[in-house]
């Protein structure tokens, strides 16, 4: 009989510290934040800061309340909340002291106008992403006061994973001209990907999410960093199948000749990608089991044909350390963020693993 059903889905809490311990080395003299928003990118934003505190002092978050969350395990960190705030979070971001992200100069007069003095925003100007920022053409309009009283001199890049990329020089470029106006105030430019392109882009302050959760894209990982996730999956039956039988909704696949598949217990509810049907691969013992048809809601189907042994409630590996979100990514046509962030909101059971 199957002892357990669930995927298992387990966070490498040593890895993330190590890899923060090895960014930290790679970024310094420029201090190293961790960036936690969207849940620590799935994977669990409370035992993450845990984790990192008191080492780390610094987080971001998107979302005022994120950054209230997590304030009881980091009393004395500065926590940036990066979309900004809005009236709503005025009470929230005074009792737990986050330091909002301002990036329009509607935001700045807001934030001067209520009287927060104890609380020293950053500022986040738009060199080319054409997200959120203010326009450096716009700068002068800041007032003496509003440009001193500003903690984080900040903005980001848009093509930082190809290193050759002239988007990064020229993003660089107008924030050292942008930066001349705010003497004496700690500059942050980078997040992963520009931290990798050397210390021309550290600044004071990087901003790491993806790295730290062992995603490393298309940049060689000469770091050593670990992949924070790893996710297994049951099976719940072994199939003969004949030359000629279809698989799953749509009847996708067809066997072109007689193999064994199993049913997996995970899908699209756990946030395994749809587009992995017929696409993906689970793993057992070195062993590639390709995925057939199409996935579904709690289920998925692997041909194990190559691995015929397998029982019902035997593990089969989602994600593990050769086969890491960046892989899946590549299969599934999307970003290892988003494999990441997708099964952080599929995640029912949770196994911390600390060592
Ligand atoms: C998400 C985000 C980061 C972290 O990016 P990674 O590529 O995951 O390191 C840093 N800065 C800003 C403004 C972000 O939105």
């Amino acid at each position: 009989m199957k002892t357990a059903i669930q995927p298992v889905f387990t966070v490498h809490l040593n890895h993330i510290r190590n890899n923060y311990k090895m960014l930290c080395a790679k970024a310094a003299p420029a201090r190293t934040a961790a960036v936690v928003k969207d849940n620590a990118y799935g994977l669990g934003a409370e035992h993450i800061v845990r984790t990192l505190y008191p080492t780390c002092r610094t987080f971001f978050v998107a979302y005022a309340w994120e950054g209230a969350q997590i304030r009881p395990f980091a009393p004395d960190a500065d926590i940036y909340v990066l979309q900004g705030i809005g009236s709503d979070d005025l009470k929230t971001v005074k009792e737990n002291h986050l330091i909002p992200v301002l990036s329009s100069l509607e935001d700045v007069a807001w934030w001067h106008n209520q009287g927060i003095s104890d609380i020293k925003p950053a500022l986040q100007i738009d060199t080319g992403l054409n997200r959120l920022g203010v326009r450096p053409t716009e700068l002068n309009q800041l007032t003496p006061e509003q440009r001193q009283n500003i903690s984080l001199f900040m903005s980001h890049l848009a093509c930082p994973d190809t290193p050759d990329h002239p988007m990064n020089a020229y993003q660089r470029n107008i924030f050292e001209e942008c930066r001349q106006l705010f003497p004496h105030v700690p500059l942050s430019l980078s997040a992963s990907g520009g931290t990798l392109l050397g210390s021309e882009y550290t600044y004071d302050l990087v901003r790491i999410g993806a790295l730290l959760y062992g995603i490393t894209r298309p940049t060689p990982d000469d770091l050593g960093l670990k992949s924070a996730l790893t996710v297994q999956a049951r099976v719940l039956q072994t199939v003969p199948l004949n030359a000629g039988e279809n698989i799953s909704y749509g009847a996708t696949f067809t066997a072109a000749h007689p193999m064994k598949i199993a049913i997996v217990s995970i899908g699209y509810g756990d946030g395994l990608f749809v587009s992995l049907s017929n696409k993906g691969r689970f793993w057992v013992d070195g062993k590639s089991l390709p995925i057939l048809g199409r996935v579904c809601m709690d289920s998925t189907i692997c041909d194990i044909t190559k691995a015929p042994d397998l029982r019902p409630g035997d593990l089969i590996d989602v994600l593990n350390d050769t086969y890491t979100p960046d892989d899946m990514a590549r299969d599934a046509g999307t970003s290892a963020y988003e494999i990441l962030s997708r099964f952080g909101k599929g995640i029912r059971f949770i196994r911390k693993e600390e060592k």
